[in-house]
């Protein structure tokens, strides 16, 4: 999912698809260009991918960050994004590619359970615009495009188990709109606060570590129902750290946490 402002809308790659626009795709094994897509790749992970992966691996999030993923910071943004890191083999496939295909199929990452689908949101907060948005986008070499079964943009999102990942990357999206602006202050973003904030969004294990085996507790008050479930439940500690991301940074009201007096 990206961001796409009004002025760059028709600039986007790929043909654009209403809800119910058809597009016709195809993917499967027996197909020439099985896994030529997963190579070479500057694949977005957002915070709900890590959580599958790394349960998938059996790893904690802090090993899937220091192993799989590269930090990039952009320009005009002040929160850094996440890719999965490509392997250094000569044509830099995706660490996860295997003969038979991907090696972590149930617990893919969004943008590969889209693809060839590219979602973005809409907005504009003046005219109170918040809108998904489809673009059907195969690369050249996809065959997929030439096969005959057809899907609308709902009917994909829903053969690809991807529901639940949709209404994870909105949330997160949600919070990275607030880093159009610098809430960073003079320690800027190799500071404390940053290390907080991108602990919180994508390294769930240290944070959870963090929260109950530090003053956390003791400065934060977090609802009872609300504090049991984060001690096991990955989601629920996600969702929580967005929303203290937003408190903490911006001061925005949060339901279930708030600093004790
Ligand atoms: S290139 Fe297209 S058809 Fe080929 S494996 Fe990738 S998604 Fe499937
Ligand atoms: S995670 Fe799986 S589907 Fe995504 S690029 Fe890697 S191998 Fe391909």
């Amino acid at each position: 999912m990206r961001y796409i402002d009004i002025d760059n809308i028709n600039f986007i790659p790929g043909r654009r698809l209403e809800r119910s626009d058809t597009f016709s795709f195809h993917c499967h094994k027996d197909i020439a260009c099985f896994n030529k897509c997963c190579r070479n790749l500057n694949l977005f992970l957002y915070p709900y991918d890590i959580v599958r992966l790394k349960k998938c691996l059996n790893i904690t999030s802090d090993e899937f960050i220091d192993k799989f993923v590269d930090v990039v910071s952009r320009e005009q943004h002040f929160f850094p994004v996440v890719l999965l890191k490509m392997s250094d083999k000569k044509e830099a496939e995706c660490n996860f590619l295997s003969e038979s295909g991907c090696s972590v199929y149930l617990d893919r990452p969004y943008v590969c359970r889209m693809f060839p689908i590219v979602q973005g949101t809409f907005y504009d907060a003046q005219a109170g615009i918040d809108k998904s948005l489809y673009f059907f986008n195969p690369p050249p070499f996809c065959l997929g495009k030439s096969e005959i079964k057809e899907w609308t943009p709902d009917l994909w999102i829903k053969d690809q188990d991807a529901d639940f990942y949709t209404k994870m990357a909105g949330e997160f999206e949600e919070l990275q709109r607030l880093f159009q602006s610098d809430p960073w202050g003079a320690e800027g973003i190799g500071g404390q606060k940053a290390k907080m904030a991108f602990m919180a969004s994508y390294n769930i294990d240290k944070f959870r570590d963090f929260l109950f085996n530090s003053s956390f507790l003791k400065r934060y008050k977090i609802k009872s129902d609300v504090l049991k479930k984060i001690k096991t439940d990955d989601v629920s500690l996600l969702k929580l750290g967005f929303e203290w991301i937003k408190y903490y940074l911006w001061s925005i009201k949060s339901l279930n946490i708030k600093m004790r007096s």
